[in-house]
């Protein structure tokens, strides 16, 4: 007998664009990292924000879940069903059009399976930028960026996703259309709904379409590696930069030596430009799009200043792009480094920026005392307060006994998260890595108001199941 569910799916999509089949299922029902596994009926691929409101409507009919999915390069298992394999996973990697490109309004419509760096090149083709960037932008798609409100490494200058998006067309559960895709940059007449499905992890709705903001085309970059005196140095660093390249300064990542020794033994190639290699340094780049700026000046004053007032020992300007590719080589170095390396137990939190030296040595005292081998590799987007604190499986430890010690440190990091007034997900959301945790650490005020918002829109809880709430 044919499942009328199935039938239903077929006829909205047509028969190739919905898969049963075990073989053809499985790249969705698994996420990036490989750590989450679920099960699904169906796995459709929508065409139309049409067809999307006829599947929420026949799933609500049929009491069906519905996984939204993007690129599927999530890190918090949002994408990735259950495993009572009841759910339908919608992948949106058939919405994949630019509907318009407005030159004058410095913005695009695209579809939310449109994948990230494609937005770059349309961006770029028209002489203009569009900002996220993050290391998964080949194959993450907008949908998903928006539902996870990503961030990257430009958000320092431009924002996260949350900042970069004008307006939403989205289906919400009852498969009605949320559209508001006009591309205006002022609009005073009520709530601002789109910020609601933004960072919802498709709880809320299906982001079908999204109205981006553009930039003018940068004209010049200016890179360099910076050898800090001592990590309490970056605050004071950050503030020199920004009073010396303003608006020009995009990226302030911070490198630890570990991160970068592993980096070198793991991925051929990396060459460290300085003489020595110091315990932290900085990743910094400006741009500019004018012509009237004297980028380069600007920057060599401002390390110059830098180097004069001790906050940093060395440093090194990149000459050329190719010179700017390595050094960023070099911070991408980190994160493949502690993939080969072994397990990683992730904590991508954020603290106020002036608290973020603290945060690390008080943070990284009490990992230490409650398990002295422990091996912390602490990097990322210090300029934005986040830093990728991650802990990397010892040698002489297997993989399962190191993972074993999870739920204790993380509830050591969180802590001391919390004693600084951060967030135990700066970037990578909640999904059903952080469920339990965000019980715990979020205020009972905004998680009551957070559920009666999911039960006003969903209030069967068909979108997305046990993610984030
Ligand atoms: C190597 C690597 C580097 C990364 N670097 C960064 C980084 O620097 N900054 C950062 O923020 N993240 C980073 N990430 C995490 C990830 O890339 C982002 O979270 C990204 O925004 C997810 O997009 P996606 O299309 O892959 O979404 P998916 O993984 O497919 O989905 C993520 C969540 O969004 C929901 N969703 C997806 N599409 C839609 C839609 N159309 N409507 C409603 N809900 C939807 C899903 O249900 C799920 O809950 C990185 C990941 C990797 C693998």
């Amino acid at each position: 007998m044919t499942d009328p569910l199935i039938a239903g799916l077929r006829e909205i999509v047509g028969d190739r664009h919905c898969l049963t089949e075990s073989e053809a299922t499985a790249p969705f029902l698994t996420d990036w990292r490989g750590i989450y596994r679920g099960a699904a009926r169906a796995v459709a691929l929508p065409e139309t924000a049409e067809q999307v409101q006829a599947i929420l409507q026949l799933a609500r009919r049929h009491g069906a879940p519905i996984v939204p999915q993007g690129g599927n390069t999530g890190l918090s298992g949002g994408a990735t069903p259950d495993d009572g394999g009841k759910a339908i996973v919608l992948a949106l990697k058939r919405m994949n059009r630019i509907r318009s490109l407005d030159a004058a309004n410095n913005s695009l419509v695209a579809e939310a399976g449109c994948i990230l760096a494609d937005l770059h090149q349309a961006a770029s083709d028209a002489d203009r930028l569009f900002p996220l960037s993050l290391s998964a932008e080949g194959s993450c798609q907008i949908g998903g960026n928006l539902a996870t409100n990503a961030g990257g490494i430009n958000v320092l200058r431009f924002g996260n996703a949350r900042d970069l998006c004008l307006g939403l067309e989205a289906v919400l559960p009852d498969g009605s259309l949320f559209s508001n895709l006009s591309g205006l940059r002022k609009d005073n007449t009520g709530y601002d709904l789109k910020q609601l499905l933004i960072g919802s992890e498709g709880t809320l709705g299906v982001i079908t379409a999204a109205a981006l903001k553009l930039f003018p085309k940068p004209i010049a970059r200016a890179t360099a590696i910076l050898a800090l005196s001592g990590v309490d140095k970056a605050v004071s660093l950050l503030a020199r930069c920004r009073a010396g390249l303003a608006d020009q300064l995009v990226s302030f990542e911070l490198l630890p030596r570990f991160g970068i020794e592993l980096g070198q033994k793991h991925v051929p190639g990396l060459a460290w430009p300085l003489a020595v290699l110091p315990d932290w340094s900085i990743l910094v780049e400006a741009n500019t799009s004018s012509p009237a700026f004297d980028l380069q000046a600007a920057f060599e004053a401002t390390l110059a200043a830098a180097l004069e007032a001790g906050e940093i020992a060395d440093a090194t300007v990149a000459t050329s792009d190719q010179q700017s590719r390595a050094m960023w080589r070099i911070r991408e170095g980190i994160v493949e480094g502690q993939w080969r390396e072994g397990a990683n137990i992730k904590h991508d939190i954020s603290v106020p920026v002036a608290q973020v030296p603290r945060f690390l040595e008080t943070a990284g005292a009490a990992l230490r005392a409650a398990w002295p081998q422990v091996r912390i590799l602490a990097f990322g987007h210090l300029g934005d307060g986040n830093v990728h604190f991650n802990l990397v499986q010892p040698p002489d430890e297997t993989k399962d006994r190191f993972l074993d010690r999870t739920p204790a440190m993380n509830a050591i990091v969180h802590d001391e998260v919390q004693r600084y007034g951060g967030s135990i997900s700066a970037e990578h959301g909640i999904g059903q890595l952080r469920r339990a945790e965000l019980e715990l650490r979020k205020s009972p005020v905004e998680l009551d108001l957070m559920r009666r918002l999911k039960q006003m829109l969903d209030p069967e809880n068909l979108m997305n199941p046990g993610k984030l709430l």
